[in-house]
């Protein structure tokens, strides 16, 4: 019997989840199927990319090495996938040591997910675009602090305990919360006032959380209040130079730390691998993740555009989008080999869950045409397990 080579690109949310529903769906078809499960990364392990904050405020590890997600019955290449010749069923990738090879599949699932936005480097500042760049904004604020425990001159003090977060999405949001907490604790430990430590949250629209009812996002604006951040609206910064931030209106203030907190956008490897793609730059696929005039590729998570078939709304590039569709993929997977209906995709019930700091956040959920919000503890609560689940931390 022919095995079936399955191929996940990509050990993001979307290919952990997708590794692990093949596996689930696949193990009483081992008579039929008897299945060669491989993983591809660039690195060797599962970057919990919600928590890129994180190492930017404490020394947390986020990386998972991908041997402990899947200790046995998954073959984990470390690699970069350069290639997809579909007409042969194969793709070539570079190993760690530059050299080029080539594996033969039969189902080829990519995921190869999204990057984060960043300026140009002229705009200074550090983007928070990387475990690197998050442990470099760490060095640079401890670095201010003992320049500001050292600092005589109360202004420039001031600046050195100044913090801008340019870009106000859920992710410069978290980010602003956890450094309202931590960078003020590291002040403390430093001697240093905690309330000098100053945290501005500039804003390009005019009001915060725009996927979601205006009420939510002055909800939102006022927990970062009450936790000692001010929401700036309308205000874009242009760049960060020599401790000083210019700002789209003209004006210009003292800044010690910019960080850039952009949003997403396509991975621009995936043009390059031979995808096609759509003019965003996004895997286009049909209602069961398909990829066009490729048997046998199918592509889910930030890397590809999926569309609701009944109410035309594209899925978000967020987590809870990203697993649903692993765990639909799999059965999709199934119900093709097996010449079955395949199920289609459906979008998720509209929730966001924000983390605003330690033992803070906010849900929002619409159902029912109702809007239903959690703040505080129990809020923390569904994210850190929706943040531990999607790293398959816990069982679920
Ligand atoms: C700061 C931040 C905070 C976020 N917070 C949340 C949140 O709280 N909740 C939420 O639901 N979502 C959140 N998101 C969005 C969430 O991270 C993404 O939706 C999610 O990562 C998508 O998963 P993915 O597997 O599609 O892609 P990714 O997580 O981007 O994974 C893609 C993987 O593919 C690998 N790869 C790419 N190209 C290749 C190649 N050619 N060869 C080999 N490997 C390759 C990469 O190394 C990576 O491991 C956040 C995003 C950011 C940046």
């Amino acid at each position: 019997m022919k095995t079936l080579t399955c191929v996940v690109i990509g050990a993001g949310y979307a290919g952990i989840h997708a590794v692990k529903e093949v596996r689930k769906w696949f193990k009483d078809q081992a008579g039929k199927y008897p299945l060669r499960l491989v993983l591809i990364d660039k690195n060797a392990f599962h970057l919990r990319k919600v928590l890129m904050f994180r190492p930017a405020v404490t020394n947390e590890e986020i990386r998972i090495p991908l041997t402990k997600l899947f200790p046995d019955g998954v073959e984990l290449v470390q690699a970069i996938v350069s290639s997809i010749r579909a007409e042969e069923k194969k793709l070539m990738y570079v190993n760690p040591s530059g050299v080029e090879q080539e594996m033969n599949y039969d189902v080829l699932v990519v995921a190869a997910g999204s990057v984060i936005r960043q300026p140009d480097p002229e705009q200074g500042g550090i983007p928070l675009t990387s475990l690197e760049n998050a442990q470099k904004i760490r060095s640079k604020w401890l670095r201010n602090l003992e320049l500001a425990a050292a600092e005589i001159e109360p202004g420039e003090r001031d600046r050195l305990l100044q913090i801008a977060i340019a870009g106000a999405g859920i992710s410069g949001m978290e980010t602003a919360a956890e450094l309202a907490y931590y960078a003020r604790k590291d002040a403390e430990r430093l001697g240093l006032d905690p309330q000098a430590v100053k945290i501005d949250l500039y804003n390009a629209n005019e009001r915060l959380f725009p996927d979601g009812p205006a009420k939510v996002g002055l909800r939102l604006e006022h927990i970062l209040r009450d936790i000692g951040i001010t929401t700036l609206h309308n205000k874009r910064v242009i760049k960060e130079e020599n401790g000083v931030l210019w700002l789209s209106d003209g004006e210009r203030r003292p800044a010690g730390l910019c960080i850039w907190t952009l949003g997403l956008q396509p991975n621009p490897r995936i043009s390059a691998i031979g995808v096609p793609v759509t003019s965003e730059g996004y895997v286009q696929v049909d209602d069961s993740y398909r990829v066009a005039d490729m048997p046998g590729v199918y592509s889910i998570g930030d890397c590809a555009r999926i569309t609701d078939p009944v109410s035309g709304h594209v899925d978000g590039k967020t987590c809870k989008e990203a697993i649903p569709q692993a765990a639909r993929l799999a059965k999709i997977i199934l119900a093709d080999l097996e010449g079955h209906q395949a199920p289609v995709h459906e979008s998720y019930m509209n929730l966001f869950c924000i983390g605003l700091g330690p033992d803070k956040g906010l849900t929002w959920v619409n159902k029912w045409g109702l809007d239903f919000v959690i703040t505080g503890k129990l809020s923390w609560k569904i994210k850190k397990y929706t943040w531990d689940t999607a790293s398959m931390l816990t069982t679920t």
